[in-house]
This record gives C-alpha cells, sequence and structure tokens, in this order.
C-alpha cells in the first residue's frame, strides 16, 4: 500500500505554563501529519517529542518528514530507526488510524495534574467538581520542607478515597527520597488517613537507576519509572536490570505501538499510560493503547485538559490550507 503523505508542523501556548523539575514550559510544538491512502481513507497522526525527556527534537523530527518522499509505503511506516521514536508513534498511528472502536474513557479513569507547589490547594477542588479522582502533584520543585508542609495540608484537605501521585521528575537526592517514602510509609500506617498515597514517579535522576532499585526494595509506598523509561529500549533494559515495580508510559514519544504492544503482553507488566501534552490527534491513539494495555485498573495520566485552550478550532485551522 502506499499514503499520500502531508505534514503540518504546529505551536500551542499552554494556558498556565507547566512548572517541573525540568524547568518551565510554555509553548508545545509539534507537528500533525495525515496519510491519504489510496482508496481515499485518511489517517492523522501526531508527532509530539520532548527531547529534554529522551525523544528526539523537533528539528530532527522535521528534517525526518522533509526528506520523505510524497508517496510513502508501508516499509517506510515500519521502519523508522528507533532514534526517532516520536516519529515512530506519530506514522504508527497514522497508520493504524481508525482501525479499531474505541470509546472515551470517563474522568473517573483519568489522573489530574495539579500545579505544583500551593497552587495545588486551590486546584483540586476544580478536578473534583469535573469528575477527577485521582491527582498528581509535581514535588522536587521547591525546598522539601516547603513542599512537605504542603503536602500535609493536601492529603488533609483531599476527600476520601481519593488517590495521590507524587512526581518527582528525577529532582531529590537520595536522602530526600528517603524523606518522601518514610513520610508516605507514615502516612500508609496510619489507618486516619482516607487519601491513598499511590506512588512516587522518577523520584532520582535516571543515572541513578540503582539507587530507584534500592529504595523500591525497602519501602512500601509504591516507585513509579517515568524518565527512565521514555522509550522502548529503555523500558527493556529497565526491566531486564530486574525493575518490576510500575512503569509510566508516555505512547507519544515511547516509539512503535506495535512493538510497546508485544512487549507489554509478553512480560505483563504494571503500566501507567501518561500525557506528553499532545493534541487530540495524539491523545485518540495513545488513549486507545492505554485502553488496551492498561493491568491494575490505575487511572490515565491525560487529564491535563486545563493546560490547553480549546483545541478544536486551531486543529481545523492548521488544515484548512491544505
Ligand atoms: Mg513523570
Amino acid at each position: 500500500m502506499t499514503y499520500r503523505f502531508q505534514f503540518r508542523p504546529y505551536r500551542r501556548r499552554f494556558v498556565r505554563s507547566l512548572t517541573t523539575n525540568h524547568g518551565i514550559w510554555d509553548v508545545r510544538e509539534g507537528i500533525i501529519l495525515r496519510l491519504t491512502d489510496e482508496s481515499g481513507k485518511v489517517g492523522w497522526g501526531e508527532i509530539a517529542p520532548i527531547s529534554w525527556f529522551g525523544s528526539e527534537t523537533l528539528e530532527q523530527a522535521l528534517d525526518f518528514c522533509g526528506q520523505l518522499p510524497e508517496k510513502i509505503t508501508d516499509e517506510i511506516i515500519l521502519s523508522i530507526p528507533d532514534e526517532l521514536p516520536a516519529c515512530q508513534f506519530g506514522f504508527e498511528s497514522a497508520w493504524e488510524w481508525g482501525s479499531e472502536f474505541f470509546s472515551m474513557p470517563n474522568p473517573q479513569s483519568f489522573s489530574g495534574l495539579l500545579p505544583s507547589g500551593e497552587a495545588a490547594l486551590n486546584q483540586w477542588g476544580t478536578l473534583w467538581q469535573r469528575g477527577y479522582r485521582t491527582f498528581k502533584w509535581k514535588i522536587g520543585v521547591y525546598a522539601i520542607a516547603n513542599e512537605l508542609k504542603i503536602f500535609e495540608s493536601l492529603i488533609h484537605a483531599l476527600p476520601a478515597f481519593t488517590k495521590l501521585r507524587l512526581d518527582a521528575n528525577g529532582g531529590l537526592t537520595y536522602e530526600e527520597a528517603k524523606l518522601w517514602l518514610w513520610t508516605c510509609d507514615n502516612l500508609k500506617a496510619n489507618a486516619e488517613l482516607a487519601v491513598e498515597i499511590e506512588f512516587i514517579e522518577q523520584p532520582l535522576p535516571v543515572e541513578q537507576f540503582q539507587g530507584i532499585l534500592e529504595l523500591s526494595k525497602s519501602y512500601e509506598t509504591a516507585i513509579a519509572l517515568d524518565e527512565s523509561v521514555a522509550t522502548l529500549k529503555q523500558l527493556a533494559a529497565c526491566y531486564q536490570q530486574g525493575w518490576r515495580g510500575i512503569f509510566v508510559i508516555k505512547p507519544g514519544i515511547v516509539g512503535s505501538p506495535s512493538r510497546l504492544r508485544k512487549f507489554c503482553h509478553q512480560y505483563k507488566i504494571d503500566t501507567v499510560f501518561s500525557s506528553v501534552f499532545e493534541t487530540a490527534i495524539a491523545r485518540l491513539a495513545a488513549l486507545q493503547l492505554a485502553a488496551e494495555l492498561s493491568r491494575n485498573n490505575r487511572a490515565i495520566g491525560f487529564g491535563i485538559d486545563h493546560f490547553f485552550e480549546q483545541e478544536d478550532t486551531w486543529l481545523q485551522s492548521l488544515w484548512n490550507d491544505l
């Protein structure tokens, strides 16, 4: 089969910038692509790289798209190199577009992203009203003493049966990670607390895998790897080195969906699927993978709508000139 290939770069400003241990992020840039097969059937795809997280850069993705001919084949799509994981995802999902029935999960199966620091205390209520019951809060952004204080307020403010995920984005020292895990273990032992700390995400930097592995064996509180498993290659390496905790999978940058499926089926890993602040196009493909591959009933990390303006109109305008 051959497909007519077209692409458009895009830029989207966040309504509220995103602050993590990696810094401040204001503008999401990516590429929307369109494949039209010989019968006229259209498939949409999106390349939404995050180079500081381990994917290719936007420039590399644009270069790749730019050097492709206008007509491409299945072979081209399935042989995109591993160095371009966001491209693998974008092309393969456009290629699979609409192949399966898919229904949107309800808000309760999403995790809502809270702003870092004290702002979380004013934000969770709005998300709760929208139906979110699992929240993620970024830590390792401000001084640990401050964050522990806000954390204390937050867990007492949150309603019973709420789940809370703490995401350090690799920003803690070993000692700080121990303090967070110890604090969470203690909370768990306190029967009065009705909030569940689901896990701490990526407490230490990627280079300190052995440290994270050690921590995961020393505390009750679960740990999830995120930055450490940005791409399929890293995911397989961490599994091989003995990681049996939670894997956060960002379909947008992890690489080939078909190879991801194979890995998840073979090793039955405990996964949490998560957003890369993509548009509705990549999100649909990512949610489909999440619905297919999630185990253990974990909420999926796509509760980020409140970071963008309504997207229907600008997605259309992006293609109006075609
Ligand atoms: Mg994370």
